[in-house]
């Protein structure tokens, strides 16, 4: 099953991901965290990427499509995979289209109050990639699933979130109504809590793979 997961920052698309790996079995692949391993090795690229990120702009898009298909080239993604923070332009959707096909999108629908809030509390493992929230249950500091420290993402400010919170309406909402037009969207209420809205992705999907008969 390949899949895209869509959704403003702060919507949970990686706290769902990291579910649905185990659920569905398939690999997440988030082209942040490939970007954030990127900048992990220090190369010249890396301190390139850096600059971008940090300034809440957007990798170009060769950059950006090469480590996507080496990565999509690797053997974990031979029964599928879930595609995280690509694609975020419709420049990128007609890439992804010369690339692979995707089955399903799942769109966490989200205020942009809510949003803001979440982004605030967010800690994320620099080793595994694991996000808790320092409002909700659990050790604000070392990481649940591996024991690292957390760190708060250096793109984590309140200028950079305002910026791309405003780049996913302007480039990445449009995608969202491109997919919706093809019939692929599973639409997810993610105002509410994580398990609320993991139960809807799992009801939609699969309500999807019966209709495949593999369910
Ligand atoms: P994320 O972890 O998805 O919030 O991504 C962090 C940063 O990586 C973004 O703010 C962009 O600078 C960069 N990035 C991630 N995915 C893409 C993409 N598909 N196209 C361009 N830049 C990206």
């Amino acid at each position: 099953m390949k899949l895209l997961i869509m959704g403003a920052q702060g919507s949970g698309k990686g706290t769902q991901c990291e579910e649905l790996t185990k659920i569905y079995n398939i690999p997440a692949i988030s082209t942040g965290d490939l970007f954030r391993g990127i900048i992990a090795t220090g190369s010249e690229l890396g301190k390139k990427v850096k600059t971008i990120i940090d300034a809440g702009a957007l990798v170009p898009d060769e950059t950006t499509v090469e480590v996507l298909k080496d990565r999509l080239s690797k053997s974990d993604c031979q029964n599928g995979f879930i595609l995280d923070g690509f694609p975020r332009t419709m420049e990128q959707a007609k890439l992804l289209e010369g690339i692979t096909q995707i089955d399903k999108v799942i769109y966490l629908n989200i205020e942009t109050k809510t949003a803001i809030e979440r982004i605030g509390g967010r800690r994320t493992c620099p080793n595994c990639s694991h996000i808790h929230n320092i409002n909700y249950p659990g050790d604000p500091e070392y990481c649940s699933v591996c024991g690292t420290k957390y760190v708060v993402r250096d793109d984590d400010t309140e200028e950079s979130i305002l910026k791309r919170l405003q780049t996913f309406k302007e480039k990445t909402l449009p995608i969202v109504d491109y997919y919706r037009s093809k019939g692929l969207v599973i639409e997810i209420n993610a105002n509410i809590n994580k398990e609320y809205a993991l139960n809807q992705i799992t009801e939609g999907l699969n309500n999807y793979l019966k209709g495949l008969g593999e369910y």
